[in-house]
C-alpha cells in the first residue's frame, strides 16, 4: 500500500541516533538542548521539547492556567488532541467554524464565539497553511485571551514572512512519522513569552524546579528540588532529539520536494472533472503537509474505497472533532459547524511525503482519472 504520508530516514539520521545510543545519555542530555536550539532557528522562538504533539497541546494549555469553567475556542477540522488537551484540564471546548477554502479557523466565527469565560483561542494550520494570525491576534488582544497555534502540520511555514512559532502566544509541533519531520514520537512547544515557556518546561518535568532563584527553601542542600505545581513526565529522550536535529537539517529539502509534488498534482489534476484542488493564499509560504482535494457529487466514499483497493493509501482529514462520541455524550450535536462538515464530506488527502517518487505520484493521478473519468 502506498501510504498517504511517511518518514524519510537517511544515513545521516541513522548515524545521529547510533552516536546518541553510545553516549552517556539516553534521555535528558546535551542533545535535548541542541535540538531545542535547532528548533528555535526554524520556529523563530525558544522551544521546549515534549513526547508528542498531543502532550505538547496538553502542556501548552496547562501553561495558560486553564481551569474548569474556562472556555477554549477552536476549529473542529483538526485531530482530536487540539480539543482534548483543553478538555482534560476541565475547560469547555467551543467549536467555531472554518474558512471555506483553507479549512482553517474562521476569525469571524471565532470572534462571535468569544464570551467572558473565553481564555484561549486555538488555531490549526491545516495542511501546512498558516491560519490568519493577524486577524486572530486582534481578536485575542481585544478579548485579553491567549492565542495558541497547533502547528503540527506547519513547522517550516511562514505567514507574511514570519515563521510559524512567532505568530501565537504558544505554538505546538508534532514529530510523528507522517508529519514534516520526525523523531518517531515527539513534539515541542514554542513561545516568545518566557514565563509561558517556563510553565511548559515545569509541566513536562513532573513540576519539579531546581533553579535556586525559584526555590522556596534554597538552603536545604544542593540535592534539593521542589514541586510547586503538578506536572507529568513528558520529556523527549536524547536519542530522539538526535534524530530531530538530523531531520531539521533536511527540512528545507523536504519543503522543496513537497512544494514540487504539490505543483505536479496541481498541474496533473487541473482538468479532472468533479475534483476541487487545495487553496492557495498569497500571504503564506506553506510547507505542504497534506494535499487535500475535494471530491464533488457525493463520490468521496467511492473514490476512497476504489483508491484503497488499488493500493493507494488515501486518508480523510478530519472527522469533525465534535462528532466523536466523547463530545456527542457531552451534548455536542452535528450541524454546529456546517462549513467544516461540508468540507469533511468531500475531503480526501492524496499521498504526499518527501520520498514520494514522480512515478508513484503519476500512478495516483492515473487511478484518480480512471475513477472520475477524463
Ligand atoms: C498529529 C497532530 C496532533 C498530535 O500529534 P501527535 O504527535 O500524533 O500526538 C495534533 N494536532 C494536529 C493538527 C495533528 O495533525
Amino acid at each position: 500500500m502506498l501510504p498517504y504520508g511517511r518518514q524519510s530516514i537517511d544515513d545521516a539520521d541513522v548515524a545521529a541516533v547510533v552516536a546518541a545510543m553510545g553516549s552517556d545519555w539516553l534521555t535528558t542530555g546535551p542533545r535535548v538542548a541542541a535540538f531545542e536550539a535547532d528548533l528555535e532557528a526554524v520556529a523563530g522562538a525558544p522551544c521546549v521539547t515534549v513526547t508528542n504533539g498531543t502532550t505538547a497541546l496538553h502542556a501548552a494549555y496547562a501553561a495558560t492556567g486553564l481551569t474548569p469553567g474556562d472556555e477554549v475556542i477552536t476549529t473542529p477540522m483538526t485531530f482530536v488532541a487540539t480539543a482534548s488537551g483543553a478538555a482534560m484540564l476541565g475547560a469547555t471546548v467551543v467549536f467555531a467554524d472554518v474558512e471555506e477554502d483553507t479549512a482553517n479557523l474562521d476569525p469571524a466565527a471565532a470572534e462571535a464565539a468569544v464570551t467572558s469565560r473565553t481564555r484561549v483561542i486555538s488555531a490549526v494550520d491545516y495542511a501546512g497553511v498558516p491560519a490568519d494570525y493577524d486577524r486572530l491576534r486582534k481578536i485575542t488582544d481585544s478579548a485579553g485571551v491567549f492565542l495558541l497555534g497547533d502547528a503540527a502540520h506547519s513547522i517550516g511555514s511562514t505567514y507574511r514572512g514570519r515563521p510559524v512559532g512567532t505568530l501565537a502566544d504558544l505554538t505546538t509541533f508534532s514529530f510523528f512519522p507522517t508529519k514534516n519531520l520526525t523523531t518517531g514520537e515527539g513534539g515541542a512547544v514554542a513561545s516568545t513569552r518566557p514565563e509561558l515557556l517556563e510553565r511548559v518546561r515545569d509541566f513536562r518535568t513532573v513540576g519539579s524546579i531546581r533553579d535556586p532563584q525559584r526555590l522556596r527553601r534554597p538552603d536545604e542542600g544542593s540535592w534539593h528540588y521542589e514541586v510547586h505545581e503538578f506536572g507529568l513526565n513528558y520529556r523527549l529522550p536524547d536519542v530522539l532529539c538526535a534524530l530531530g536535529s538530523a531531520q531539521l537539517r533536511r527540512l528545507a529539502g523536504f519543503k522543496a520536494r513537497r512544494a514540487r509534488l504539490t505543483a505536479r498534482y496541481d498541474e496533473l489534476l487541473a482538468d479532472v472533472p468533479g475534483l476541487r484542488l487545495p487553496a492557495q493564499r498569497s500571504e503564506v509560504d506553506p510547507i505542504r503537509h497534506l494535499y487535500p482535494v475535494r471530491v464533488k457529487d457525493g463520490r468521496r466514499r467511492e473514490v476512497y474505497d476504489r483508491l484503497r483497493a488499488a493500493g493507494i493509501g488515501v486518508q480523510v482529514n478530519y472527522i469533525p472533532v465534535y462528532w466523536h462520541p466523547v463530545f456527542e455524550d457531552l451534548g455536542y450535536r452535528r450541524g454546529m459547524c456546517p462549513v467544516a462538515e461540508s468540507f469533511y464530506a468531500e475531503e480526501l488527502s492524496l499521498p504526499l511525503f518527501a520520498d514520494l517518487t514522480d512515478s508513484d505520484q503519476d500512478r495516483v493521478v492515473e487511478a484518480l482519472r480512471g475513477i472520475l473519468g477524463s
